[in-house]
C-alpha cells in the first residue's frame, strides 16, 4: 500500500474504533507524524485528506510548514531553547513542553510574534527513565507556572506509553486521563474550557488510547512505513 491508501485505512480504522468505544469520531484528531518522509510524502497524505501533521525536528517543521501552510503542524519533539523561535513560528500546537524555562521562553517569543501559543504538557506517567516529561507530582506546579503566562494557552496533556506492553500502555493512558481530571478540578471555567486535549496513542497502541479518552493520536509508521503490518 502507498501512503494515501495507508492514511485512508488508518482514518477508517480510527472512526470504527471510536464507534466501538462509544465515542464521536469527530472527538479524535489524527496527527500524521511525517518525521520519516520528505515533502513528497507529506503531499501524498494531504491529497488523501490529512490535515494535521507532527514533526519532532524544528528545521523539518519549518521546512514542511512553509511548503504546506494549508494544514496544521504539531511539534512533538524534544525542545531546545535556541530552537524555540523556529518552533513557535510554525507550530499550531506544541505537545512536548515540560520545563518552566522553556515555557517562559515560548511565552516571550509568542508575545514577540504576536500570537498565543497553544501547548500541551508532556507527562512521564510510566516513570521510564528513557521517557521525557514532567513527573506527575510536579505537574500541578508546572500548570500553575504556565497559567500565569499570557501568551501560552494550556490545552491539555501528552504522554508516551512503554513500547510492546499493552497492559502498561493501558495504565499509562488511564493515568494521564486521571491527571487531566485532577488538574481540571483546580481550574477556573475559562482555563478548563481550553484544557480539553489528551495527546496519547501511536501506531502500536492508539486503540487502547482511544478507549482511555485520547483526543489526539500521533501516527507515524502505520501511515508512512510500507512495511508496517
Ligand atoms: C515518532 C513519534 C510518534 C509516531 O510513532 P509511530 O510509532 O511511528 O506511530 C508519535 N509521537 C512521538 C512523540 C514521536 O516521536
Amino acid at each position: 500500500m502507498g501512503i494515501a491508501q495507508q492514511y485512508c485505512q488508518v482514518e477508517a480504522d480510527v472512526r470504527a474504533e471510536c464507534v466501538q468505544a462509544g465515542r464521536n469520531p469527530e472527538s479524535v484528531t489524527l496527527v500524521a507524524v511525517s518525521k520519516t518522509v520528505g515533502l513528497d510524502g507529506v503531499k501524498q497524505a494531504i491529497d488523501a485528506g490529512a490535515r494535521d501533521f507532527g514533526e519532532n525536528r524544528p528545521e523539518q517543521l519549518a521546512e514542511k510548514a512553509t511548503a504546506f501552510p494549508q494544514v496544521r503542524w504539531h511539534f512533538i519533539g524534544n525542545i531546545q531553547s535556541r530552537q524555540i523561535r523556529t518552533i513557535v513560528s510554525h507550530a499550531t500546537l506544541i505537545h512536548s513542553l515540560f520545563e518552566d524555562r522553556h515555557a517562559a521562553k515560548i511565552d516571550a517569543v509568542a508575545a514577540d510574534l504576536g500570537k498565543v501559543q497553544d501547548v500541551l504538557l508532556e507527562v512521564n506517567v510510566s516513570g521510564e527513565r528513557s521517557k521525557s516529561g514532567v513527573e506527575p507530582y510536579l505537574l500541578p506546579a508546572l500548570v500553575e507556572f504556565c497559567a500565569a503566562l499570557s501568551h501560552i494557552r494550556l490545552c491539555g496533556l501528552m504522554t508516551m506509553a512503554p513500547q510492546g506492553d499493552m497492559a502498561a500502555a493501558q495504565r499509562t493512558f488511564a493515568g494521564l486521563r486521571q491527571l487531566r481530571d485532577e488538574i481540571l478540578g483546580g481550574m477556573n471555567d475559562v482555563q478548563a474550557q481550553a484544557f480539553s486535549q489528551l495527546s496519547m496513542g501511536m501506531s502500536d497502541d492508539w486503540r487502547c488510547a482511544i478507549e482511555q479518552d485520547s483526543t489526539i493520536i500521533r501516527i507515524g509508521r502505520a501511515i508512512f512505513d510500507d512495511n508496517f503490518a
